[in-house]
């Protein structure tokens, strides 16, 4: 097991679960899920496309007594590259197929296509339609190249509400958008191993995790028609879908397995419910998305938070804002660019 710490978990049911780490994130690392079928090995999501990341998972197949060569299959729960950034390498050395929800895979496929150049001047161009400043838009003039540009294309489609092709199990797909416009959760519908009371267990992927909450921002779509897309309210509705399944234990994508997902739902609502409240108090004045952003509650100051990170939180503002005006909550001031806006 050389000097890496391999840690494996046997969830029980033929599932286990292995840590494949995320080079420099506070996350730590994505768990990938190995579920038996009568054909081999399935996996759900892969992990960071990174050689260190890839060893892990390489180690922890090795632990699970197996190997990327075996794989028969891949299941992504969103095109996220801490989910799906080794399912290129997992299909080349197992001939597996890849398997994603088409709304995803339309991500992946405008991503192959974008050149860095085109991305950095739509980021620029969103960016000072939400108000950000001269120094803040400086840097996106001087594109570099971007990691990441290269996802694998998918062969499999997942189907919503259709059970996935698992010889030996009953595994249904769950369409959760919000985190993105294709998430899915995946519903084990098999009686929980060790009888914990519920139905099955659900792959969760970043929609549901029991510590902290899925960044909601706009779909980061090149294609995004302003007011067309709700990920909010997507988000929200896909919560109550995956409480009322009732699942006995949800096994999510990062941190670790928790039982009670009703509960952990009705958490999760409050808080996006109290932060929609704070803000129309903050919108008692007008605001740009990026004035809004600078104002709201985050885990660190304003001023503390680096670039990228920054940029995520306009979209999480601009998400926000999204779901106060489809309620009639907030409205764009007319005639302003940058658009503010302000509570009804
Ligand atoms: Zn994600
Ligand atoms: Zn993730």
């Amino acid at each position: 097991m050389g000097g890496r710490m391999t840690r494996t978990a046997d969830h029980g049911g033929g599932v286990r679960s292995l840590r494949v780490p995320i080079p420099d994130n506070p996350l730590g690392h994505t768990l990938v899920y190995v579920v038996d079928t009568d054909r081999g090995p399935v996996l759900v999501d892969t992990g960071w496309d990174d050689p260190d990341s890839w060893d892990a998972l390489s180690e922890g197949l090795a632990a699970c007594g197996t190997s990327a060569a075996e794989i028969h299959g891949v299941v992504i729960t969103h095109h996220h590259p801490d989910h799906h950034g080794l399912s290129g390498r997992v299909r080349e050395a197992s001939g597996a197929w890849v398997a994603m929800h088409a709304a995803d895979t339309a991500v992946v496929r405008r991503t192959r296509q974008a050149r860095p150049e085109h991305w950095f001047a739509y980021m620029s161009a969103k960016l000072a339609a939400a108000g950000a400043p001269e120094e803040h838009l400086a840097p996106l003039r001087t594109p570099r190249s971007l990691p990441g540009l290269s996802p694998a294309l998918p062969d499999r489609e997942i189907v919503p509400g259709e059970l996935l092709d698992l010889p030996g199990r009953r595994l249904r797909a769950i369409w959760t958008p919000g985190h993105t416009p294709g998430h899915v959760c995946l519903h084990l519908e098999e009686e929980h191993p060790a009888g914990l009371p519920g139905h099955g267990r659900l792959f969760s992927g970043d929609h549901l995790l029991p510590e902290i909450t899925p960044h909601i921002g706009l779909y980061g779509d090149l294609e995004d028609t302003p007011g067309v897309t709700d990920p909010l309210g997507d988000y929200l509705d896909s919560l109550e879908r995956v409480g009322r399944l009732a699942p006995a234990e949800v096994l999510p994508a990062h941190q670790q397995p928790f039982t009670d997902a009703p509960a952990r739902v009705r958490e999760l609502l409050t808080h996006h419910e109290q932060r929609l409240t704070g803000l129309l108090a903050l919108l008692g004045t007008p605001l740009t998305p990026w004035q809004l952003a600078a104002r709201m509650e985050w885990n660190r100051p304003w001023d503390d938070i680096p670039y990228g990170s920054r940029n995520i939180a306009v979209s999480e503002a601009e998400a926000h804002l999204r779901r106060l005006v489809k309620l009639g909550r907030a409205q764009a001031v007319p005639g302003t660019y940058p658009v503010a806006y302000t509570a009804v």
